[in-house]
């Protein structure tokens, strides 16, 4: 969470920090701020909220070295003393975090005994006034940061702008990413190299622990715990550089949902050779896990039912969050396959560093070239969705799926008709999406939202349909909506059934249907507002009072139906004046734990 940018060049540094926040403000959104060095001078420019100021309203001057930060919140409130860059009281440097000080009030009481004052109520401050101390006692400012990010526990990502020196930036990371970009003449830092793709593609990842130091056009890498210079690796990043504007729509969420026709394409376009290496280690792992949060969990546990009930592979699907309980048996023989649309989310992280450091295989499944947990993957497979910008996901859950099926028909010799299946679903969606079916859910979303309490029933192969569904209309219409599998119904769920509550039955035309009418029958005899999302061909069934149809699939109809819970999540979000793309207090990737 939160981005962080940093310029040295000979554009105007306020103009490219700018830009570079706005690429990153899916990180984040609760303020923002940008300092620029002006003749040894720090000027800053901080405010709350979204990036509502253009350039030429910005009171900064045009020079050639600034850092920029956009801020989700972790250690004190959204205020304007706690936005950052935060500035030394010698007001010589000034410094952006991203990641959380889990030491912080432990070196905040070490500080204060030696009459350090803090201002704000950041874990942030700690650092400078850690600095600060250190400039006191070290030969370079250099050294000075490193030996107090030393002294940081947790995964912190820091970037200090210095006064003294013309165009002299440090950064350091550990855990939080950041990438340097290097140009003709001009340096960019970026927590994501989307920030600066537009202006160069060489690119230098790192390792944490890593300390960057840049001095005007030059940079050096030196490990933070020695303080000796190390060599690195110029990568040349292959992804085209993306359209990251709304285009015609009003938001990226539409704009992202209407995608899908193509993206799924994307997704699987794997040659079976590709998929070899995968397919030898999951048929020689002596454990198979999959691992993700949020709406990555969800297609982890989709991609595990595809594995499962496709190709007969026995995977564990564990979120990384409560992987420590499997720890103790994890063996080196394992395989761990990561889910993460960025690639960065510190949960799946730390599971993937355990599990490599006991030798494990790891393979991911993943949108964000060159993130960490690309890097850290022996086998990474990119679903090629291109940048999503809208928080709440939608093309790369579906990218993601469609790759696990791939991979499960793969595995039993149907390479060829899952490729064909996609495509059929791809072709569906276009003709899909059209006025006449928005009309229709947006006939919905009026009669039902006024209400605070919904509940979506799937089983079997959209029972994480159901999960994903409820979390997609949860996250953007801030909606009581409960998602679970119809069996769990009669165990306590059907109490909170009462007149009028609108429960969502997913049917697919398959060995469940039966027990999903039952189950809807049930909570329409105690008053719901029944609506079924599925096959067409149950659309007349009276158990329904309201009939959602989608593209007819024969093996991924899962698929299709959560395309209408995006649409449902997306028009509900807007009938309400919501924020559709930035929906209050979340972020894209979950950099923090
Ligand atoms: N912990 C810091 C804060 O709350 C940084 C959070 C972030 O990564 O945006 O200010």
């Amino acid at each position: 969470m939160c981005g962080i940018v940093g310029y040295s060049g000979k554009q105007n540094s306020s103009k490219i920090v700018l830009e570079g926040l706005k690429t990153l403000e899916y990180r984040g959104y609760d303020s923002w701020g940008i300092a620029v060095q002006d003749k040894n001078q720090i000027k800053i420019f901080k405010e709350i909220g979204e990036i509502k100021t253009k350039l030429s309203m910005l009171p900064l001057p045009k020079t050639s070295c600034a850092i920029g930060h956009t801020r989700w919140a972790t250690h004190g409130g959204v205020t304007m003393t706690n936005a950052h860059p935060h500035i030394s009281t010698t007001k010589d440097f000034i410094l952006a975090q991203n990641g959380i000080v889990e030491n912080y009030s432990t070196l905040k009481k070490m500080l204060e005994k030696k009459k350090y004052t803090f201002k704000t109520q950041t874990d942030t401050e700690v650092i400078v006034r850690l600095i600060e101390q250190q400039t006191k006692k070290d030969e370079t400012f250099r050294d000075s940061v490193r030996k107090a990010f030393n002294m940081l526990e947790g995964r912190n990502t820091i970037i200090v702008l210095d006064s003294k020196e013309d165009n002299h930036i440090i950064a350091v990371k550990n855990g939080s990413p950041l990438a340097l970009g290097i140009g003709k003449d001009e340096l960019f830092l970026a927590s994501d190299a989307l920030a600066f793709t537009k202006y160069t593609k060489d690119v230098v990842f790192f390792d944490n622990l890593d300390l960057i130091e840049i001095k005007g056009n030059k940079f050096k890498i030196y490990d933070s715990k020695t303080g000796k210079e190390k060599k690195y690796k110029i990568t040349k990043l292959n992804s085209k550089v993306e359209d990251i504007s709304k285009g015609k729509y009003d938001h990226f969420m539409l704009k992202e949902i209407l995608e899908q026709q193509d993206t799924i394409l994307k997704a699987v376009n794997y040659k079976l050779d590709d998929l070899k290496p995968l397919i030898d280690i999951i048929k020689k792992a002596k454990r198979i896990y999959i691992t993700g949060a949020g709406t990555a969990g969800f297609a982890s546990g989709q991609i595990a039912y595809y594995l499962r009930t496709i190709s007969n592979i026995d995977v564990l699907d564990v979120r990384p969050y409560d992987f420590a309980s499997y720890f103790p048996i994890l063996k080196k023989d394992d395989l761990i396959i990561a889910v993460s649309q960025s690639g960065e989310t510190a949960d799946t992280i730390e599971v993937l560093e355990y599990a490599k450091e006991l030798g494990c295989t790891i393979a991911s499944i993943i949108n964000v070239e060159g993130s960490t947990i690309h890097r850290m993957s022996d086998l990474p497979y990119l679903i090629h969705a291109g940048p999503e910008i809208c928080v709440a996901s939608t093309k790369v859950f579906t990218s993601q799926c469609v790759f696990g099926y791939l991979l499960a028909k793969s595995m039993v010799g149907e390479y060829t008709g899952a490729r064909e299946e996609v495509e059929s679903l791809s072709s569906g969606l276009r003709e899909y999406f059209t006025e006449k079916v928005f009309n229709h859910i947006k006939k919905l979303v009026r009669s039902i939202k006024n209400r605070n309490h919904f509940f979506i029933l799937g089983k079997e192969q959209n029972s994480y349909i159901a999960l994903e569904g409820a979390l997609k209309i949860k996250e953007i219409s801030y909606k009581h909506f409960e998602g679970f599998s119809a069996g769990e119904l009669k165990h306590g769920v059907i109490a909170l059934i009462e007149k009028g509550t609108p429960v969502f039955t997913i049917i697919s035309d398959d060995m469940c249907s039966k027990d999903l009418l039952s189950a809807t029958e049930e909570v329409r005899a105690r008053g719901a507002y029944t609506v079924g999302v599925g096959d067409s061909k149950f659309r007349k069934e009276e158990c329904f009072n309201f009939f959602l149809p989608v593209v007819k699939s024969k093996e991924l109809s899962a698929l299709s139906n959560v395309v209408v819970f995006q649409l449902l999540s997306y028009f509900l979000a807007f009938s309400l004046g919501n924020s559709v793309d930035k929906p209050r207090n979340l972020a894209k990737s979950v950099t923090v734990k």
